[in-house]
């Protein structure tokens, strides 16, 4: 038993059987429309979420003209942030371990 290369999927907009090499941007023969658009836009949307949740932690910029004490202050300031940022995973983690 060996795998097919290449396998049929029906379009979802014409009802048309297409070969389908599994791709998400494989597309109907008859009509050209995308043969798996729901599967495409699930990607993309989290695709989009893990851009957005990424700056979730709003961290202090710190510039490399600042002077030294400001610097300073900022990596302190920049520290309790990520400290209260752990923290809150840390309940997150404790509430749901709770609750199951
Ligand atoms: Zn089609």
């Amino acid at each position: 038993m060996s795998a097919p290369l290449s396998s049929s999927k029906k379009c979802p907009h014409c009802g048309f059987w297409s070969e389908w090499r599994q791709q998400v941007d494989d597309r109907c023969e008859r009509c050209g429309q995308l043969l798996d658009p729901v599967r495409s836009r699930s990607e993309h949307t989290r695709e989009k979420e893990a851009k957005e949740a990424l700056p979730g932690v709003m961290l202090i910029e710190i510039k490399p003209e600042d002077g030294k004490m400001l610097r300073f202050f900022k990596y302190i300031i920049r520290g309790g942030q990520l400290a209260f940022a752990a923290l809150l995973a840390f309940m997150l983690w404790l509430l749901t371990a709770l609750a199951g």
